[in-house]
């Protein structure tokens, strides 16, 4: 397999570093509409790279094919998309139902935020509960997704905290918000995404509407 490559993109948001065809979703300050218009519920998103290819692969492989040794190489990723300049309390990954945590035997989230403390020393503080299961996302609608996930999470206290949440893939970022969303009530300062992949819609022609619906069109 070739290493996986590091997303590029001409254009992307300042804040949620979304990528897009081109400058014109984006205001004076880099922000997409999403961010502008305050309905991210995280601050800032960082990934390593695409949802597609080897990295695809690979991700496929550690959470379907529970291949949990893979952990090490993509926190390794993880760590390269961590931004040099911004300082965090304390990592958070998001939380499987325990239901589904049993299924997979492991929850894919926190052994990447395990990998990635080995390698920064940034504590992992498992703050986040799932308060009711969410059936799988995967076939859902954008709207159904983000209906699915807004009132599933609920956080202990994160007073002033700045946080680095993990997860595997950003989607929509609609799992990514209601999780922020949690911590910022529990009293988090900041709230950072890091994935190791996000899908990018950029060549479908795809853009995220205000309720964190993906519509096709021009973006
Ligand atoms: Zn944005």
């Amino acid at each position: 397999m070739e290493a996986p490559e590091p997303l590029s993109a001409e254009f992307f948001c300042a804040s949620c570093r979304t990528p897009f065809q081109n400058s014109f979703p984006l205001d004076a300050a880099g922000r997409c509409a999403l961010c502008r218009s305050g309905l991210r519920g995280f601050d800032a998103a960082y990934s390593f790279g695409a949802y597609e290819g080897v990295l695809r692969e690979l991700i496929h492989l550690y959470k379907y094919g529970k291949v949990k040794t893979l952990a090490r190489p993509l926190s390794g990723l993880l760590a390269q998309a961590l931004p040099r300049d911004e300082a965090f309390d304390a990592t958070v990954p998001v939380p499987l139902y325990w239901r589904r945590r049993l299924q997979r035997g492991f929850n894919q989230a926190e052994l990447l935020a395990r990998g990635l403390a080995r390698r920064t020393g940034i504590p992992v503080v498992k703050a986040l509960g799932r308060v009711r299961p969410t059936p799988t996302q995967a076939g859902l609608s954008n709207s159904a997704r983000r209906q699915n996930v807004t009132t599933a999470f609920r956080s202990r206290s994160v007073q002033g905290q700045r946080i680095l949440l993990i997860d595997d893939v950003m989607t929509t970022g609609a799992t990514a918000t209601a999780c922020a969303l949690a911590l910022k009530q529990a009293g988090a300062r900041r709230v950072a995404l890091l994935t190791v992949a996000r899908v990018d819609r950029r060549m479908e022609g795809w853009r995220l509407t205000a309720d964190h619906s993906m519509v096709k069109g021009k973006v």
